[in-house]
């Protein structure tokens, strides 16, 4: 067994023959990283800096190859923290750490719903040790916080205030949309195998250059991945020692950042290709509100705000994404109720099922069943928690019933719902999310149902809403959300949202 995995990650890891004279078209146009985000970059690693990197670890972990856990590390740094900085000062100096500090364990997880004995289906998780995690560790925080301003909004993996099931739903809205609108479309859907491993590390670093990185990082990333090994823990038996000469580590904190740039090449070029067409993101279920949004105003190019490339991490959470997407069957069901199947026997999801098509459904099941599920991306960091059209902090309550932007919308739903079973809603947080107040004041199953779909047709058009002007300012910085808000405000006002 041992044998056969060392063949195999001798070979996987083996650095493959790439075509060098690609590269210029392909770097063409990238944007550019800014002088501030290079800096931070490119300053001194701090003893502190160290230490937080430490600290946000957790505990409990397996040790790397040297047995030394993050809790001893955490012990001992203070001590020796100003000695850990200048160890990797000299060897960013003399261009290579000692060998150990690169060394890992690699140890082998099954992949969940997908395993037939071949070697391809185990996931290899790199254990390192702790001083290399540290490194690592801080210069993953630091690139976390200028990816997304190179990194162009279709890529949602491992970027702060971006998730992967942003795109997924995305992909969703999309599809539900154009076959309502009776647009047929084809999606090509691109698994890479083995993504992480088949990085070349020259190409990497080229990659860095051409958007721009400094000096510093690209030394620290090249010392990172020069002359790396590792040694394969099966039971406990332990290979000889394998070059890593191709790929990003996974297991390594930075190696999600590390990816994506490496990605955001091709994904440049297919955006940039004029032969390819692309679609217009779905401005929810009503063409009015969609042309106001889309509207040639505030010279907005339609062609600009076209999607042509949708990219994510698909095994993580979702390992069956992928085929839901092909399988009819499958994708007709939302994606919470799939993965959630206890709640098919809650009487009040069985209502929700009844009442709403299924694009709406499956927002209400996000939000009933992880309380909002978009809290957690709605409330990554700083930059997005603030609401796209005023200055409060945007949580679900603000978005659907506090905003003062949109707090006329509100209004409207609200009597709607008066007229059809008499009671209004307070504007406590809970009527509208949790939906068991409305429920229980309306006796009768089919005023029930009205009101289940109302509700959802509302917060589904709010939320649509919000990604296609979150998706255009992110690409045409002159754009205003709120005077896209007031002339979405003054499509809706006329519009029931109980008509379908
Ligand atoms: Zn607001």
């Amino acid at each position: 067994m041992l044998d056969v995995a060392t063949n195999y990650y001798e070979d996987l890891y083996r650095e493959k023959p790439i075509d060098v004279s690609l590269w210029s078209s392909l770097f063409d146009g990238l944007p550019k990283l800014g002088v501030q985000d290079r800096a931070l970059l490119d300053c001194e690693i701090t003893v502190k800096e160290c230490l937080d990197a430490l600290r946000s670890m957790p505990d409990g972990k397996t040790p790397g190859d040297d047995g030394i856990p993050t809790e001893t590390w955490r012990v001992v740094f203070p001590l020796i923290g100003s000695q850990y900085v200048k160890m990797l000062n000299i060897a960013k100096e003399k261009g290579r750490f000692k060998p150990d500090f690169l060394r890992a364990l690699l140890t082998l997880l099954k992949k969940k719903n997908k395993f037939d004995g071949q070697m391809k289906d185990f996931r290899p998780l790199s254990l390192m040790n702790i001083d290399y995690k540290i490194l690592s560790k801080v210069l993953s925080t630091r690139l976390r916080k200028v990816l997304g301003n190179i990194i162009h909004q279709d890529q949602t993996c491992s970027i702060p205030g971006r998730a992967i099931h942003d795109n997924i739903y995305l992909i969703r809205s999309i599809i539900d949309y154009q076959q309502r609108i009776r647009d047929p479309i084809g999606l090509i859907l691109w698994d890479q195998e083995k993504a992480f491993d088949r990085v070349n590390h020259r190409y990497l670093v080229g990659v860095l250059e051409a958007f721009g990185f400094g000096s510093e990082f690209i030394s620290w990333v090249k010392l990172l991945y020069a002359n790396g090994s590792f040694r394969i823990k099966i039971n406990n038996s332990i290979s000889i020692p394998i070059s890593f000469n191709s790929g990003v580590r996974q297991g390594c904190s930075l190696s999600g950042g590390l990816f994506i740039i490496s990605l955001e090449p091709l994904l440049h070029r297919i955006r940039s290709n004029q032969a390819i067409p692309g679609i217009l993101p779905p401005g929810g279920q009503y063409s009015n509100i969609r042309q106001v949004v889309l509207a040639n105003k505030n010279n907005i190019n339609p062609d600009h705000v076209r999607i042509k490339t949708i990219a994510y991490a698909d095994d993580n959470n979702e390992p069956s994404i992928y085929w839901q997407l092909i399988n009819r069957q499958y994708f007709r069901r939302p994606i919470c109720e799939v993965r959630n199947p206890h709640l098919k026997d809650i009487s009040f999801f069985r209502l929700l099922r009844e009442s709403l098509p299924n694009r709406q459904l499956d927002f209400w099941l996000l939000l009933a069943n992880f309380g909002i599920h978009t809290r957690s991306r709605l409330g990554h960091n700083d930059i997005s928690r603030q609401c796209l059209l005023c200055p409060a902090v945007e949580t679900p309550a603000h978005l659907f019933i506090n905003c003062p932007i949109l707090v006329g919308l509100f209004d409207i739903l609200n009597n709607r719902i008066q007229s059809i079973c008499g009671h209004k809603l307070n504007k406590a947080i809970m009527d509208v999310v949790y939906l068991k107040e409305i429920l229980q004041m309306s006796p009768n199953r089919l005023t029930r149902r009205n009101m289940v779909f109302l509700i959802g047709c509302y917060l589904h058009t709010i939320w649509t809403f919000r990604n296609v002007v979150r998706h255009q300012c992110h690409q045409h910085q002159g754009l205003d959300p709120c005077i896209a808000a007031r002339q979405f405000l003054a499509a809706t006002k006329h519009l029931p949202f109980d008509n379908g």
